[in-house]
């Protein structure tokens, strides 16, 4: 299991490197049963302060990944430095390529419908023999899990990374994995729309200075309702460090 946890506002986000998530997912499915991954960033952080289910449901899971730059600089204020950040859209297409070199089967639930399909087109490409056991848009909603899982258990696949962006793709995972007979559920937010080209990733320079908040807030305004809440993770984690200093 991993190491070494850090809490950013009582969540939990793991201290890992995106070459030992990858040998933790070779061995999550070498074991079977369901495993959780979750791609923390400040926004779920913050999201979890007033979600108990969702605050729950980060710290209860397999995995806690390190997904947005402000943790690490939260980790670093708080004296419990995290390594290194693993993002989902750049641990995907690497993941992608250990399950075409191990024949394990991927499904892809989520994003607007095409999307899911378009990736998979994409993954295909860039990783030859890789099996995709079945992509579908489907909904979040409680009223469609029924079909979406005798779906999923159709397919059988050994790892399924679920679009419905946070918190509800997580939710989705803690209400479900254990009917879905898949040793891997990975909530992977907007990483269909990057990988199928729908939505543009931020240039590297601007994801190596963090800022690719920055980014997704400028192509995507809409965004600013969850981001509002972002200086205030600033804040509350100044504050947390001044606590633990008492
Ligand atoms: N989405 C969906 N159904 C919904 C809500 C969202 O399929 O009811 C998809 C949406 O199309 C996108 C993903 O969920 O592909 C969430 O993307 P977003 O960038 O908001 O997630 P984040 O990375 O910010 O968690």
């Amino acid at each position: 299991m991993v190491e070494r946890s850090v809490y950013i506002l009582g969540v939990r986000v793991d201290d890992i490197t995106t070459e030992e998530t990858l040998s933790q997912l070779e061995h999550f499915i070498q074991e079977g049963g369901p495993h959780q991954v979750a791609t923390v960033n400040p926004e779920f952080v913050m999201a979890a302060q007033h979600n108990t289910v969702f605050c729950v449901t980060i710290n209860e899971a397999d995995l806690a990944l390190p997904d947005g730059s402000g943790l690490l600089w939260a980790s670093r204020v708080l004296g419990k430095p995290l390594r290194e950040r693993v993002t989902g859209s750049d641990t995907v297409p690497l993941i992608a390529r250990l399950a075409a070199q191990k024949g394990y089967r991927l499904f892809l639930l989520g994003a607007a419908p095409g999307v899911a399909e378009a990736a998979a087109g994409v993954l295909q490409a860039q990783n030859p023999g890789l099996v995709i056991a079945g992509t579908f848009a489907g909904s979040p909603r409680p009223e469609d899990e029924d079909a979406i899982i005798a779906r999923i258990r159709l397919a059988a696949p050994d790892l399924l990374f679920v679009a419905y962006g946070a918190p509800n793709q997580d939710l989705w995972i803690r209400r479900n994995k254990e009917r879905l007979g898949v040793a891997v559920c990975m909530g992977v937010g907007g990483t269909l729309d990057y990988i199928a080209g729908i939505v543009p990733r931020a240039p590297n320079w601007m994801r190596r200075s963090g800022l690719e908040w920055l980014y997704r807030l400028i192509r995507q305004p809409w965004r600013w309702r969850r981001m509002i809440r972002l200086p205030l993770f600033t804040l509350q984690v100044l504050a947390q460090r001044l606590r633990a200093n008492e």
